[in-house]
């Protein structure tokens, strides 16, 4: 292809650079301890590699910092706001723009909008925040995704696509007046970075018009899919990214987005909309829980950064390095022999902690397990996707077992080397080599929401 170069190498050189602890094993047994063997409570300063998360940890280039000098403060009609506004559209081709201080904000005001109690609203798997604030609104969320995401071993080339016949079957069950809208996910998060195809894109938003139903996309990771679709389907190897993201956006009335994802930024968001009644509420909306509608909560050079952010990262030759390190890290596992979920994905590298542990029953927790092993080998962390991200179902009480039980092990942009990539591989092996001395662990405290976040552990 094309566009191709022999290597995935960064597309740029640094410039600034901040330093990294080293711990002791001694200190680490000490640190996961005292974080209840959940590695979002420990503290940043005592982790190695962070791994944590994509979200808001990525480099911003000296552009995006000299773009933080041209913030302009003024409570309403920032200059910022309309350099944003004008990127937005440009690039994802929404009418309207409404900033929120993160993607969450944006999820909070499209759900309150669109979603009455009793409402379905089906999407391409679950995402935390979003599922949540479709629940906190009174809606049922019902998983259309296709069944080989939920095979960790599916060679799938879009893994994220939604299983028209699922929609179609629910469309008939409920009735289209009963689903609020369907919500689209681009790369999928939760089945590991997977992508969705524009065929399968284009045949929702068929299926939808017939029944009058909207689609929101979540387009926190767009760009990534379009990479992806550039790559792997057919008719789209010439194409831009840009053109390519205009035209999955262009399958869906609105868009929530966090910019802390593909953007390269470490805050920012925002709601993009085309239907203009639906943007006056939420600019109503915004103002109540985020901000003015000319900041939703950010700082003005935030939204500066933002709209720069989206020109860089529309950059394919960002892209092939972002999902090219991903990838080498992936390949090397999968020579080791661990199981990760396959194909590799585009924002991190999931462990397939069922078979990585497979004398443990899922209410031992194995993904929790696993994260804390790793970080105590090496000072890596990572986080569990599996039983305790999934949370429980609000009517039995009951935990939701997915078929999945991974952990993740996400890649910041811009901000590790190859060999920091190559000391992940080798810890991952080291815990790998270990495995058979793990006996999981217990959960001593449970959070009402989002769980994973302040849960407590205890070893077995
Ligand atoms: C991070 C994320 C969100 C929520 O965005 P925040 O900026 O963390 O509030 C929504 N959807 C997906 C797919 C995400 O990865």
């Amino acid at each position: 292809m094309p566009f191709q170069r022999r290597s995935w190498a960064e597309p740029f050189k640094i410039k600034v650079v901040e330093p990294l602890t080293m711990t002791t094993r001694e200190e680490r047994e000490k640190h996961i301890t005292e974080a209840g063997y959940n590695t979002f409570l420990l503290k940043s300063k005592d982790v190695y590699i962070d791994l944590l998360t994509d979200s808001g940890t990525n480099a911003m280039s000296d552009n995006q910092w000299a773009g933080m000098m041209m913030g302009d403060e003024a409570y309403a009609g920032s200059v910022n706001y309309y350099h944003l506004e004008e990127k937005v559209q440009e690039f994802y081709g929404y009418k309207f723009l409404v900033p929120t201080h993160q993607g969450r904000g944006a999820e909070h005001i499209i759900s309150k909008i669109l979603i009455k109690p009793g409402d379905y609203v089906p999407g391409n798997m679950y995402f935390t925040t979003t599922r949540l604030h479709q629940e906190l609104n009174g809606g049922k969320f019902v998983d259309i995704i296709i069944d080989e995401a939920h095979d960790s071993q599916n060679l799938h080339p879009f893994k994220g696509n939604v299983d028209l016949q699922k929609l179609e079957n629910l469309i008939t069950k409920v009735g289209g007046k009963k689903i609020a809208y369907v919500t689209i996910g681009a790369t999928v998060n939760m089945a590991g970075g997977q992508p969705i195809s524009m065929e399968n894109l284009r045949q929702v938003r068929a299926l939808t018009s017939k029944h009058g139903i909207k689609v929101v996309l979540d387009a926190t990771r767009a760009m990534e899919n379009a990479y992806f679709i550039k790559r792997r389907e057919k008719g789209y190897e010439n194409k831009s990214i840009k053109e390519i993201l205009l035209e999955i956006c262009s399958y869906s009335d609105a868009a929530t987005m966090s910019g802390k994802k593909d953007l390269l930024v470490n805050i920012g968001g925002f709601l993009a909309l085309n239907d203009n009644d639906v943007f006056e509420e939420a600019r109503n909306m915004v103002v109540v829980y985020e901000g003015l509608h000319t900041y939703g909560g950010l700082a003005g050079r935030d939204m500066e950064a933002m709209a720069r952010g989206i020109v860089e990262a529309c950059q394919v030759d960002h892209l092939q390095a972002r999902i090219g390190q991903i990838e080498y890290v992936g390949n090397r596992l999968i020579e080791l022999g661990i199981p990760i979920v396959r194909p590799i994905g585009g924002h991190a590298i999931f462990l397939d902690a069922k078979q990585f542990y497979p004398h443990l029953e899922q209410l031992k927790f194995p993904a929790q397990t696993l994260a804390a092993e790793l970080y105590l080998d090496s000072g890596i962390r990572s986080m569990e996707r599996g039983i305790v991200s999934a949370g429980r179902n609000k009517e039995t009480g009951d935990h939701y077992y997915p078929k999945l039980e991974l952990v993740r092990l996400t890649f910041p942009r811009r901000v590790y080397t190859q060999a920091h990539c190559d000391v992940t591989v080798e810890s991952v092996y080291e815990v790998f080599q270990n495995r058979n001395n793990v006996r999981g662990l217990k959960m001593v405290y449970e959070p009402k929401y989002l769980r994973f976040f302040q849960a407590r552990f205890d070893k077995l």
